[in-house]
Formats: structure tokens, sequence, C-alpha cells
């Protein structure tokens, strides 16, 4: 129709949803499109919950296409996992965040940066080397990095994940289990993950406000996670309500629109700056 035409993202979630051709296209053109600066790290930070201060910001990817536009990492992230590309992806966030983290304490900031980690990466015992070798690049300490691993991409080979996230503890990098709650959970495998965070996924976080069996899961995980000996992160955090509910529940950190969605560097940093002001 007449207005799918000029509606560009409506003429690319058409077409992604309908062709493999477009997928594959798409996955074709991603290796070549991470050299040309298609692609983008944004960054959004998760505030620490008793002192209201901001340590450690989730790096988030966003590919803005010149033809289709803004690609929505949940359109290409599954896709290039399958097709395992998602290794330049991940070398390139990885190197990526860690130039931006040089920059920033060039300019005495010193964050932390949570970065996605995919079962493929896992099972590649390069990745703890590799990483290494990125912080004595940049010359930055493995406190300063954050590998965010969803319990799925363990049990693909938990025997080698295992391996790997175990070498990353060593090394001093902080290990965080994403989407906690959604999809194969199971609490024998959380006991043998060498984690330090867990991170409630946002289906139990968005209507925490108004629904009274995801504030129960929520003070369930909460405490769950404590009694292991692991922080809390809670996503999806989009009003004061919810922090507060966070807050008496005794959860570590929050991220969400109520603080802020995830920004390009430069905003990040115009935004904490008016932060720190308040
Ligand atoms: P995730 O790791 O679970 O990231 C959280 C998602 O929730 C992000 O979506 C974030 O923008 C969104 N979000 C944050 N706060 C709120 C909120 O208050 N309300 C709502 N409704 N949503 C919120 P995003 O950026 O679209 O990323 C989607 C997924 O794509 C991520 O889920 C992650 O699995 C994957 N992804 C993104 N960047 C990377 C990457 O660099 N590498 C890998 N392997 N995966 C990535
Ligand atoms: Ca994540
Ligand atoms: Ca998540
Ligand atoms: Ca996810």
């Amino acid at each position: 129709s007449c207005k799918e035409q000029h509606n560009p993202f409506a003429l690319y979630n058409d077409a992604l949803n309908k062709h493999s051709v477009v997928r594959l296209s798409l996955m074709s053109q991603l290796k070549g499109a991470l050299a040309e600066g298609q692609l983008e790290l944004h960054y959004q930070p998760k505030l620490t919950i008793a002192n209201d201060k901001i340590e450690t910001l989730e790096c988030l990817i966003r590919w803005f296409h010149p033809e289709h536009g803004f690609v929505p990492p949940d359109d290409f992230i599954p896709l290039a996992e399958q097709t395992g590309a998602i290794r330049h992806v991940t070398q390139w966030a990885l190197r990526t965040a860690c130039e931006q983290l040089k920059q920033w304490r060039d300019k005495n900031i010193y964050f932390s940066v949570a970065v996605n980690i995919s079962a493929i990466d896992l099972v590649d015992l390069s990745l703890p080397a590799s990483i290494n070798s990125l912080l004595n690049e940049f010359d930055l300490p493995p406190s300063s990095l954050t590998m965010e691993v969803t319990e799925s991409a363990v049990m693909g080979d938990p025997e080698n994940a295992l391996k790997a996230l175990n070498l990353l503890r060593d090394m001093g990098v902080s290990l965080s289990i994403d989407d906690f709650g959604t999809g194969y959970s199971s609490m024998a495998q959380l006991k043998k993950m060498p984690v330090d965070e867990l991170k409630i996924d946002k289906a139990f976080v968005l209507a925490l406000a108004t629904n009274q069996e995801d504030r129960v899961m929520v003070k369930t995980l909460v405490s769950l996670a404590r009694n292991l000996g692991l922080t809390t992160v809670a996503e999806g955090v989009e009003d004061l309500a919810t922090l507060e509910f966070l807050r008496e529940v005794g959860c570590t950190k929050a991220q969400g629109y109520y603080m802020t969605k995830a920004l390009r560097a430069d905003e990040l940093i115009a935004w904490y700056e008016t932060f720190t002001e308040q």
C-alpha cells in the first residue's frame, strides 16, 4: 500500500518477516556493515539502588542499515547466532566497548561496561584470551568488563561454556546471568555457574507496579540470589513505583527507561552529567 511505501520501517519489517532472502542478505552484509561503521554501540546505565549511583552500563548494539533503516537487534542477533556471524559482532562489540572505556578513563570517568555474549562465543575457548589481550591493549582492569550470558547459552555445551566462564572469572572479569527466569532455567545449572550477578528479565518487571504475581516472583528471585551470594539487576524499570518496590525488596541495581534508554556514548555522558547534578 501507499502507506507502507512511505514508511521505511513498515517496509523493512514486512520484508524481513516474509522473505528469508532479505534475512540471508542481511547476514551476508553483516561483516561488511561492521567494517563500514553501520553498527553502533549504545549504552544503558544500571542504577545502584542503595546509593543512587551509576557505575555500570550495558552496551546494546544498533544497526542503521543504508536501505532498511534501523534494524532491531532482536531481528538480526538470533540470525547471526544461527549462521555463526555473531563471532564478528562479539569481537567488534568487545573492542568498541574497550576503546570507549579507555576514552572515558582518559577523562577520569570510570564506568564498567557489560557486553552480551552468545552461546557460540562461549564454546569457542579463544574468548578469554582475546578478552585478556583487549584489556592489555587498552590498559583496562578486568573489573571494567562484565559478560552477560543467558543460561541457555550455557546449556548447549555446558562443559566448554563453564570452562570459558571459569577462565573469565579467574581473570577478574564479572559475569552476569541474563534473562533469568525465562526459558530454560534450572537450579542445578545456576549452582554450577560461576556468576556474580543475576538479571531479572523485564517480563517480570514491566508490570511490577500493578501485578501481584510479578511482585512475588521478583521478591523471591532477589532473595534466592542473595542467598546464593549474587547481586541482582532488574531490567525494564519504567516508573518510580517499580524502582521503589525494588528498593524495598533489596534488589541491587535497576535498569530501564525510567532512568534512560540506551544512548550514544556522548549522549550518555550528557545524561550522566545532568543525573549527577540532581
Ligand atoms: P537483553 O540483553 O535482554 O537487553 C535488554 C533489552 O531491553 C534491550 O533491548 C533494551 O533496550 C531493552 N530495555 C531496556 N530498558 C527497557 C525498559 O524499561 N522497557 C522495555 N520495554 N525495554 C527495555 P534491545 O537493545 O532491543 O536488545 C534486544 C536484545 O538483543 C538484547 O536483550 C540482547 O539479547 C540482544 N543484543 C543487543 N545487543 C547485543 C550485542 O551486542 N551482542 C549480543 N550477542 N546480543 C545483543
Ligand atoms: Ca543483556
Ligand atoms: Ca535481558
Ligand atoms: Ca535477551
